[in-house]
């Protein structure tokens, strides 16, 4: 297996250090960078496999360089957040950070985090069973390219809500619970709540339903969760 390169974008340097020792003690590659300009320059120039990301920062903050390293890249990023107001941000600007955990937080916390994140595997990685794509009505999802057309357009769908919105339709007419999206779509060791599945849920249902306050596609079974009615 080769090694994995994480890359560190804070400018603590007790916690940058401290992170540095857990994850090299884990195995992985650690590059670090202590502002924001140097750390989008180092993601760009060596292909992290995974992003640890604060968010204020010098020169340029955390949620710049989410935003900028997403137009070329999907990366799992997981931000470093403060206080309460950065994770309503982190969650509600669609800035394309797959997972966030709050200062202050355990080591092992986070190193859990950091293993559920690169378990899961990573879009531009094509599997040959992977040729299959699922139809429902004038929505189309291609599970080669990653795709997602609705009426022959494309839809900008971020990771997570692709993956989401494949298990529910490569299982259409199935119920699943929150837990069991969080397990299949997050991994196991996902420590977030599943409030994260309703957010996603809702921003699907933004994107692919003529009526999102009155779902036709994905619906909510009460007291269960949710499931793809084509
Ligand atoms: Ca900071």
């Amino acid at each position: 297996m080769t090694e994995q390169t994480i890359l560190i974008v804070e400018d603590e340097e007790n916690l940058l250090e401290a992170l540095r020792y857990n994850l090299e003690h884990e195995g992985y590659r650690v590059v670090t960078a202590t502002d924001g300009g140097k750390g989008l320059e180092a993601a760009r120039e060596t292909d992290p496999s995974l992003i640890i990301l604060d968010i204020m920062l010098p020169t340029l903050d955390g949620f710049d360089i989410c935003r900028l390293v997403r137009r070329t890249s999907d990366v799992p990023i997981l931000m470093l957040t403060a206080k309460a107001e950065e994770v309503d941000k982190v969650v509600g600007l669609e800035i394309g950070a797959d997972d966030y955990v709050v200062k202050p937080f355990s080591m092992r916390e986070l190193l859990a985090r950091v293993r559920a994140m690169l378990r899961r595997p990573r879009h531009s990685r094509g599997e040959a069973s992977d040729t299959e794509v699922i139809r429902a009505g004038s929505l189309e999802l291609d599970q080669t390219s990653h795709a997602v057309r609705l009426k022959g357009q494309h839809l900008d769908l971020k990771p997570r809500e692709f993956d989401l919105l494949a298990l529910l339709m490569a299982n259409k007419g199935r119920a699943y619970t929150r837990h069991q999206i969080l397990d299949r779509v997050w991994g196991q060791d996902y420590i977030g709540d599943t409030r994260t599945v309703d957010v996603h849920v809702r921003w699907l249902r933004e994107k692919i339903e003529p009526d999102p306050g009155s779902p036709k596609m994905i619906v909510t079974i009460r007291g269960v969760g949710y499931k793809f009615q084509a």
